[in-house]
């Protein structure tokens, strides 16, 4: 199957088609501005007011709209444009960027292409209608931060515009398709700090993952799995079939592999015996809540049946992983962690790994998610149309 996929790729890879390449960005979801100022930062916008042609905004020229009384105000620092329903930015060329800078803050966000705003119950919707491959580079920095290799950054690249597609009807209701923070998938501005990221996503221009049925995946990541994924199940309630656990022994010296958490041990037991009916009165099961040192990941402290699972343990005493051994000394009860985050998909400091020792992205993905397939976007419009 993956050498049919690559196949098709060759074939039709230079014909992504439109309805993936634009999409529309929730800007400062949750916390709108109620006046933004706006300034070119690269080429000249028009802007439109009700679909008005109003003004060409060049650079210099500071634009400063503001949400008053069910309409957005717009007017530049000597002239008045009126009042409107709705205010629109294009871009006069490929590759212009917008900066924006909400009233009273430093910050200053530069983004590419198309903007739309409205009013929004005295603050301002601004909707970034953006091509695809800016905002994935733009999560990716977010993301992944700028000091990594570029082949981590294809990896990143491919999961990003895969949560993208995949969950483009998220804000439906709100009008818009992603939002800008993590509930989506964090983008604060365009990619500006590295050029291995924009060179990395090209690279990987319309890659996305699917399953064995030509479907997007939810290709879920976490910091670091500490030696061993876990099943989507073991987290979530889904099973999925390429979310699988497996041993990973590319994370294990790096940022998040070890944690360790310190408490008493009447504490411990009592946590264990009040908030989830543990028998500590049994020796048995005590000695185990209070000496456990697993060799593999494991799910559930006690019985498989009715046993503690340990994501909820670490909920109840927010942990760094679900994945510890319990060691106690005198009084202490010691818990030494392994990894960060829920630990399912790809684990972002392992890949890290694997990209600084020159794994290509594409071996690192098949590494973490089982039986998948890279294919361009334009195999699964060829395959839905078909
Ligand atoms: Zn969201
Ligand atoms: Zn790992």
């Amino acid at each position: 199957m993956r050498g049919i996929a690559v196949f098709i790729l060759s074939i039709l890879s230079f014909s992504v088609f439109a309805s993936n390449k634009i999409l529309d960005v929730g800007l400062y979801w949750g916390e709108e501005p109620s006046e933004i100022t706006v300034q070119a930062a690269q080429g000249s916008f028009k802007v439109y007011g009700n679909g008005k042609d109003l003004i060409e905004l060049k650079k210099n020229t500071v634009l400063r709209i503001k949400s008053e009384g069910g309409l957005l105000h717009v007017r530049t620092l000597s002239e008045d444009l009126g009042t409107y329903y709705k205010v629109e930015l294009n871009r006069n060329s490929w590759g212009n960027t917008l900066k924006i800078q909400r009233a009273g803050r430093t910050a200053v966000h530069e983004y590419h292409d198309d903007f739309e705003m409205k009013p929004l119950r005295g603050k301002i919707r601004i909707i970034n209608h953006v091509y695809i491959e800016h905002y994935v580079a733009g999560v990716v920095e977010s993301e992944a931060g700028s000091k990594e290799p570029k082949e981590y950054y294809k990896v990143q690249a491919v999961i990003c515009r895969t949560y993208a597609l995949n969950n483009r009807r998220k804000h439906e209701a709100e009008g818009f398709q992603l939002c800008d923070k993590v509930h989506c998938q964090v983008y604060h501005q365009k990619s500006k700090s590295n050029p291995d990221i924009i060179k990395g996503t090209q690279e990987t221009i319309g890659i996305v993952i699917v399953d064995s049925d030509i479907n997007l995946v939810t290709a879920a990541f976490s910091s670091n799995c500490g030696g061993y994924t876990c099943n989507s199940e073991d987290v979530w309630s889904g099973s999925l079939n390429y979310l699988r656990e497996r041993i990973d022994e590319n994370c294990l010296e790096e940022n998040h592999s070890y944690w360790r958490y310190t408490t008493t041990r009447d504490k411990w037991l009592n946590y264990l015996s009040t908030n989830h009916g543990y028998p500590v009165y049994e020796p048995a099961a005590k000695d185990r809540a209070l000496h456990y040192c697993p060799d593999r990941r494991q799910h559930k402290l006690g019985s498989p049946r009715d046993g503690i699972k340990f994501t909820q343990i670490r909920r109840d005493l927010k942990l760094q992983s679900a994945y510890f051994s319990i060691e106690t000394i005198q009084d202490s009860v010691i818990l030494e962690g392994h990894g960060y985050g829920h630990g399912v998909g790809l684990c972002q400091e392992g890949a890290m790994n694997m990209a600084r020792r020159g794994y290509p992205y594409d071996e690192i993905l098949h590494y973490y998610y089982k039986s998948i397939h890279l294919v361009n976007l334009s195999v699964i419009d060829f395959f839905r149309a078909n």
